[in-house]
């Protein structure tokens, strides 16, 4: 997931990073399903660490396997102000929903492209951490949206699938069209 269209945070990158090309729509593996983690070994470690270099490095707030072409269940996210605060999940599981929240969301695989999308406003996921550990956290606003979009992802659901089919056309117009989404409006 990304910010909001304009805003932008000020990540220090640490140099060399390994990251993975991120996988772009409408390229038909953004639609495969992730399968579930059974082995918390050395290759899960080096998907962790890829993901997070590609999040840092694309400036993104959260950043799912399937967006680099893996099909576990995994994803990063960081949400914080300064990119301090990388976490992983593993497994992930929605278990509880709470209330209503519509926020502008972006995609690092649908780049150019944002639209409101209503999702809930609090959840609670439990998760493994990347050397198996399990957790569970509460998460509201900006984090609550984050998961949900990246969780979406490994189950092959894409944000601007939650819209209209009349919005959706409207706001994937720019990349049939190469316009710039500006001229469009950004509600
Ligand atoms: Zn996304």
């Amino acid at each position: 997931m990304l910010y909001s269209r304009g805003a932008k945070r000020n990540v220090q990158t640490p140099n060399p990073m390994t990251t993975r090309t991120i996988v772009i729509y409408p390229d038909p593996r953004l639609r495969a399903k992730a399968q579930p983690v059974t082995a918390y070994g050395p290759a899960l470690q080096s998907l962790v660490k890829d993901l997070l270099e590609t999040m840092k490095a694309a400036n993104g707030l959260g950043l799912a396997s399937t967006q680099i072409g893996d099909l576990h269940r995994v994803f990063v996210m960081d949400v914080s102000e300064d990119g301090s605060c990388p976490i992983a999940f593993v497994n992930p599981v929605v278990v509880s929903r709470k209330g209503q929240q519509k926020r502008q969301e972006g995609c690092l695989s649908i780049p150019g492209v944002y639209a409101d999308v209503l999702r809930a406003a609090e959840i609670r996921v439990q998760a493994f951490d990347p050397s198996g550990q399990p957790f569970e956290r509460t998460a509201v606003a900006l984090e609550a949206v984050c998961i949900q979009h990246e969780i979406d992802h490994l189950d092959g659901r894409l944000f601007i699938d939650h819209l209209s089919p009349l919005k959706r056309e409207r706001v994937l117009e720019p990349l049939r069209t190469g316009a710039p989404q500006s001229l469009f409006g950004a509600s």
